[in-house]
């Protein structure tokens, strides 16, 4: 027998565990594929990570401990290991990383020229590139994303924000010509855990680009990157106070966009915390910029590219596990070929891998806390209470951490929780319609804009509906492509304001 034959007959490692009857996405649904698909175990080495038992915080330039003295774990959701001890912040410490920032805008990030201001980013984004293998470890351990996701998407993008904002720097004349912009000051920014280091990127590169200095709050669940990032900072020799990483919980995150001396909030959650945060800040000076939940519709046209179309469905609402928040999480598909594209999905579905996420060929990882697993628990357990059809793939589910199988539900109807809701995992809903007519009534349907798919052969439907749908981000024959120079951002309640592209500055900016 070849290595090759070898390879590919041995057990996969999540196949190699038995179903687990108390867990009920263990259940193998619909038909297995046997031992066609399964892949040796090709696992990413973790043992040249060093992570520091102990984090604290950063401020001024300087790792402080914790006012408090107190310190929460970060664990990996695929094993449930404690991996470091997390410094939380309490309101004294953000009032310290608040004031080192605003020293830091005033002495120093506020005097050096545009140019240097820009020379610092593309360090960051180099040794960025030059980490990136150890980042992305890093991310899958802490998050439990896919590596290959890690390393092909979230680290490399990150990357790219920092390099392509760098490269704006010295160009705001350029970026808004005949006007006259200037840089707020402080901001204060608060980031999810479903792109840890990626949102990261997302909020200091235009800020700093523009002229304002920082304090960034990374998720409780996630905060690692972020960390890692603040090391990657200090040996880029930033000034003191430029950036500051203050870790905490929902507390932490709610003194620093309240702290009077913040200039700017640029906030990405959920819609609840969203409408928090803009109710604390009615009434004052406070630039605002709110990235949201989302409930996004991919809409099947009848002349598609079926084959094409579901990989772009199953990438869209099953990478990352469906922590994303422009994740087309519901399907509208023409009448006509519901049949055949149900089933293309299904089998697709039975092919994925679900698993250790630091093994290259895993498709799904970990969900990332066991606090969002309940969350999706509860909202599929919903959809079949309200009669609509699950089907769940095939995958055996290990023994420890916190996953959920891809699952797709027909017999959806628009007054289902499962079609209303952000559930924000591996949850697909089904309907159907007509004409275009019906599919942007239907796809609009929701307190959400975020985003939205059109599958169609034919460029001026595609441009008929992409004009009628209300969502800030419309792909053609494709689903979440992101590029630093392109602006993403909601509509309705899926927040205001813009990140990435020339319009990303604008959130950082006095311009007159
Ligand atoms: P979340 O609960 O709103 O948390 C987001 C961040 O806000 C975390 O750092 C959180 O800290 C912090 N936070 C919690 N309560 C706060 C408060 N009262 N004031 C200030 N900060 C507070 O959201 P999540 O569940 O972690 O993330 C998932 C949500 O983010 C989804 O709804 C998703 O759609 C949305 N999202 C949107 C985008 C976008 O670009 N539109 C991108 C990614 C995610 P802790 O984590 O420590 O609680
Ligand atoms: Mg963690």
């Amino acid at each position: 027998m070849s290595t090759k034959e070898a390879a590919s007959t041995a057990p996969a490692t999540t196949a190699a565990a038995k179903p687990d009857a108390k867990r009920p996405e263990s259940k193998a649904i619909g038909m297995a594929f046997g031992d066609v698909w399964t892949y040796a175990p090709a696992p990413e080495a973790r043992d040249h990570i060093k992570l520091q038992a102990k984090y604290d915080l950063f401020i001024g330039g300087k790792w402080k401990a914790p006012e408090s003295k107190k310190y929460f774990d970060t664990i990996s959701p695929s094993t449930e290991e404690k991996l470091a001890e997390i410094a939380d912040a309490s309101a004294k410490d953000v009032d310290l990383a608040v004031q080192a920032a605003r020293t830091g805008y005033e002495k120093y990030w506020s005097k050096l020229r545009p140019l240097d201001r820009g020379k610092y980013l593309f360090r960051i984004a180099r040794a960025l590139q030059e980490k990136a293998r150890e980042l992305a470890i890093v991310e899958t351990m802490d998050g439990g994303k896919p590596i290959k996701e890690s390393r092909d998407v979230d680290v490399p993008l990150a990357a790219a924000h920092f390099f392509y904002y760098a490269g704006w720097a010295d160009k705001l004349e350029h970026a808004f010509p005949g006007r006259n912009a200037r840089a707020l000051g402080v901001a204060g920014q608060v980031i999810p855990w479903n792109f840890p280091l990626l949102m990261a990127a997302w909020k200091l590169a235009p800020a700093l680009a523009a002229g304002n200095t920082c304090v960034l709050k990374p998720a409780e669940t996630t905060p690692l990157t972020a960390l890692m990032l603040a090391q990657i900072i200090e040996e880029a020799d930033l000034p003191p106070g430029v950036v500051n990483i203050v870790t905490g919980a929902g507390a932490t995150g709610a003194a620093l966009v309240g702290h009077p001396g913040v200039d700017k909030v640029a906030f990405t959650g959920s819609t609840d915390v969203g409408k928090k945060i803009q109710r604390a800040l009615a009434g004052t000076q406070k630039k605002l910029t709110l990235e949201l939940g989302g409930k996004a519709a991919n809409i099947v046209f009848a002349d598609a590219a079926l084959d094409q179309a579901v990989e772009g469905i199953i990438g869209g609402i099953f990478f990352n596990q469906g922590h994303v928040c422009c994740a087309g999480s519901r399907l509208l598909v023409e009448e006509g070929i519901h049949e055949v594209l149900i089933r293309k999905l299904k089998d697709r579905m039975a092919t994925i891998r679900l698993g250790d996420p630091l093994d290259k060929n895993t498709d799904i990882g970990a969900i990332n806390s066991r606090m969002q697993l309940d969350k999706i628990r509860g909202l599929v357990a919903a959809g079949e209470a309200e009669g609509a059809t699950r089907f769940s793939a095939p995958c055996v589910i290990p023994d420890r951490g916190y996953w959920f199988a891809p699952t797709l539900f027909t017999g959806v109807s628009q007054s289902h929780r499962i079609a209303r809701e952000e559930i924000f995992g591996p949850v697909l809903s089904v309907l159907t319609f007509r004409t275009p007519e019906e599919a942007v009534e239907k796809a609009n349907n929701t307190m959400y804009g975020l985003s939205a798919g059109i599958w169609t052969e034919k460029g001026a439907k595609s441009f008929w509906v992409a004009q009628r749908l209300r969502a800030g981000v419309i792909w053609a024959n494709t689903f979440n492509k992101f590029d630093p120079s392109s602006p993403f951002g909601g509509y309705k309640e899926s927040g205001f304001g813009r990140e990435g592209g020339r319009q990303g500055l604008l959130a950082y900016l006095e311009v007159d």
